[in-house]
């Protein structure tokens, strides 16, 4: 590249802002370097910009400057046509507005074309073109995932990544995830049951979302029982060929990769379909794919369930799922408001946990109710309003003494055992027990629930923790805690 002297490359008058050009040659190079080159060539280029037609600047823009050397502008190309066409038709414009920004006279442009830099074009093109058919791809990919995800009648809120895990539901889920991760290998049937609204269908749909994204071929089903039973009936029913509907029927639902049948509890006295059922679980289960089944109950408290379906639906693994600790509800409420993009007082939140502790549902539905309200009047949700819109009544406070009867009955100990110094493997299961319900249902301090019970507050301590680490892994002890929060009516 040739320099150029910049005092003679421009004026201080220059009225075309270029200016800026002028080095103080007192105290720097005499020559142009290649910064103020390549300024210097973006202020010309803004200029021809300016001054050409619209068609032509993508080319414009394609051109590098090479040098300046006595008042020739060299720059590159790699596109041989338009180093032909500017110079046929627009040099003399060029040119001029050179002329005018470098009051030189003799300035002129000089197009080359280069094979490096159209080397180099190629490549940029090819990689813009990769780009592009990269991102297309990606569209088309989301596209059918939206369509297989709608065909497969899932609800696209409900995957793992919009499910909170909590203590109550760490077994379930990680079960469910195992089975997305690794379908029909390890846990099949699955068999996901609990009380209504505690994220049964949301955990089961998201084993379908999680499989269709990974594998976009794969083929997954979600039926709610109601659906199947209809369906198996009126084609039953149809007065053309029998054979013909149930082969469509059967097909339909064992074609399939993945089936998710929800509310199996439906299912109930139906002999029929039933059998049919029994049938469909069969051709999938031989054919090694995944069948995931959610249930309100246990299949032993099914009624009239076939014993033929009750062993198929015990063969896998069954998880429970149960109401969820004041932690993850507050965790649940917090993803809502934020999802919804509201901002929520904490206090709030505590307030909606607190009071609606036994089904998600229930939770989420008090929580969009105060949050439409807090729309409507433009204001943030603070704990006035919850406790305005919702009128929750105070929950009935948990004593020790009641704890420590409800369980010692329950577990079939002496009450006053547990306040003594018996070291009996029942009365001190019980003893840890209590002290981790009183700990988690009254948040009293252990020194305080220690000191009730004549133990240190480390043993209180020590008790809490031990039944914390087990109760996931422990459908005895997780059902044991359960009954005992229904029986002292902090749960339904
Ligand atoms: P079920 O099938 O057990 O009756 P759902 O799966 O329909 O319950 O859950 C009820 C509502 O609660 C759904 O909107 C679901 O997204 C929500 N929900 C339940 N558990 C969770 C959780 N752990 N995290 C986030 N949302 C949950
Ligand atoms: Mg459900």
């Amino acid at each position: 590249m040739v320099r150029q002297e910049p005092a003679k490359l421009l004026s201080p008058s220059s009225n075309l802002g270029v200016a800026f050009f002028i080095i103080n040659t007192k105290h720097k190079s005499k020559y142009m370097d290649n910064i103020e080159l390549k300024r210097f060539w973006e202020k010309v280029k803004e200029e021809y910009v300016g001054i050409l037609p619209e068609s032509v600047h993508p080319w414009i823009y394609s051109l590098e400057v090479s040098g300046y050397d006595k008042g020739v502008l060299t720059v590159v190309t790699g596109q041989a046509m338009a180093r032909d066409w500017l110079r046929k038709y627009h040099s003399e414009q060029m040119n001029k507005t050179l002329k005018t920004i470098t009051k030189n006279e003799a300035a002129c442009i000089h197009i080359i074309y280069d094979e490096n830099e159209a080397r180099k074009m190629k490549k940029e093109v090819e990689k813009i073109h990769k780009k592009e058919l990269e991102l297309q791809q990606k569209e088309q990919a989301i596209e059918n995932l939206s369509y297989m995800q709608s065909s497969s009648n899932l609800n696209l809120k409900y995957k793992f990544e919009n499910f909170v895990v909590g203590e109550n539901n760490k077994f379930a889920h990680s079960a469910a995830l195992a089975v997305a991760k690794n379908p029909a290998q390890k846990y099949n049937p699955l068999f996901i049951y609990g009380k209504a609204g505690l994220g049964k269908t949301h955990l089961m749909q998201a084993i379908g979302h999680y499989t269709i994204f990974n594998n976009p071929k794969a083929k997954v089903k979600y039926t709610k029982t109601d659906d199947y039973i209809n369906d198996f009936i009126s084609n039953s029913r149809k007065s053309n060929d029998y054979v013909e509907n149930m082969a469509k029927f059967n097909k339909k639902y064992t074609n399939i990769d993945i089936i998710l049948i929800d509310d199996i509890q439906f299912i109930e006295s139906k002999e029929r379909t039933m059998e049919r059922m029994q049938h469909t679980f069969d051709t999938l289960y031989n054919k090694g794919k995944q069948i995931v089944i959610t249930s309100d109950r246990i299949p032993e408290e099914i009624p009239k369930l076939t014993d033929a379906l009750k062993t198929r639906f015990e063969w896998g693994l069954m998880v429970e799922l149960i109401p969820p600790e004041i932690e993850t509800r507050i965790k649940i409420l917090k993803n809502l408001a934020q999802n919804c993009g509201i901002e929520a007082e904490q206090a709030a939140l505590k307030y909606i946990a607190e009071n609606y502790d036994k089904n998600v549902r229930e939770l989420e539905g008090a929580f969009t109710k105060v949050c439409a309200f807090a729309e409507m009047s433009e204001q943030k949700i603070t704990l006035n309003l919850a406790q305005q819109i919702l009128k929750c009544k105070p929950a009935e406070a948990v004593s020790f003494d009641s704890v420590a009867k409800i369980t010692a009955e329950y577990l079939n100990v002496d009450v006053d055992d547990i306040k003594g110094t018996s070291r009996n493997q029942k009365v001190v299961k019980a003893r840890q027990l209590i002290f981790y319900l009183c700990r988690e249902l009254t948040n009293q301090s252990f020194e305080s629930i220690g000191e009730y019970f004549n133990k240190k507050h480390t043993t209180a301590m020590y008790g809490h923790e031990q039944v914390k680490n087990k109760i996931n892994a422990s459908q005895e002890l997780s059902n044991a805690v359960r009954e005992i929060k229904q029986a002292l009516k902090v749960i339904r």
